[in-house]
């Protein structure tokens, strides 16, 4: 797994299908500790549940995440109204992002393309849906790609550290190396990271816009 497919992996508030018990119950099962865990519907009926911390015990927690037990958390989506499976809901949001991604290399985007991009997916494929439930699934996907955004960004930024380590190492080695080829060297490092220092200004815009 590349690193940055592992950190995509590790999103911190992912959005999980609720099942309602009654009208006021929600069952889940906890992407956290893998446990199940219930929640107040606190009145809502709409296709977004809202954001609820997580309760679990910290004996199920894998070690890396019990510190932070107390800000895990969770989006809460009952999708028993559209008549969409968890994977259906997953395919759209991977068809949105697609768009998204392809959107966002324009120069004059602006994050409100992002909705009119989702609001004609959802007509093309979804055109039974009320705009209620296509502005639920817009918000979530705006979370879902929140996490995204910033799994990449904090991958960047991993990467760029290891850059001006790799940096640091070459300027220790200089005496090493032939005089005829430090001059090409340095110029690569140096230009790997100012192309990543742009790479991460891109990202940061997204991820905060
Ligand atoms: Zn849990």
């Amino acid at each position: 797994m590349r690193a940055e497919e592992q950190s995509r992996s590790m999103i911190d508030e992912p959005i999980v299908v609720a099942k309602r018990r009654d009208g006021k119950t929600l069952r889940i099962e906890c992407p956290h500790c893998h446990h199940h865990h219930t929640h107040g519907t606190d009145g809502g009926s709409r296709l977004y549940l809202g954001h609820r911390l997580a309760h679990c015990a910290e004996a199920h927690l894998p070690k890396q995440l019990r510190q932070r037990r107390s800000e895990l958390g969770y989006h809460l989506v009952d999708l028993t109204e559209v008549r969409m499976s968890e994977q259906g809901m997953s395919d759209l949001f991977s068809e949105m992002d697609k768009i998204a991604d392809a959107s966002r290399e324009s120069p004059t985007w602006v994050p409100a393309d992002d909705q009119v991009g989702f609001v004609r997916l959802i007509r093309e494929h979804r055109p039974d849906l009320t705009r209620e439930q296509r502005d639920d699934l817009f918000t979530l996907w705006r979370e879902h790609d929140r996490a995204l955004q910033q799994a990449d960004l904090a991958a960047a930024r991993t990467h760029m550290a290891a850059l001006w380590e790799e940096r640091r190492n070459l300027f220790i080695a200089r005496k090493f190396l032939p005089r005829a080829d430090w001059p090409d060297a340095v110029q690569h490092i140096c230009g790997r990271i100012v192309a990543q220092h742009l790479h991460i200004e891109r990202l940061a815009k997204r991820a905060n816009s």
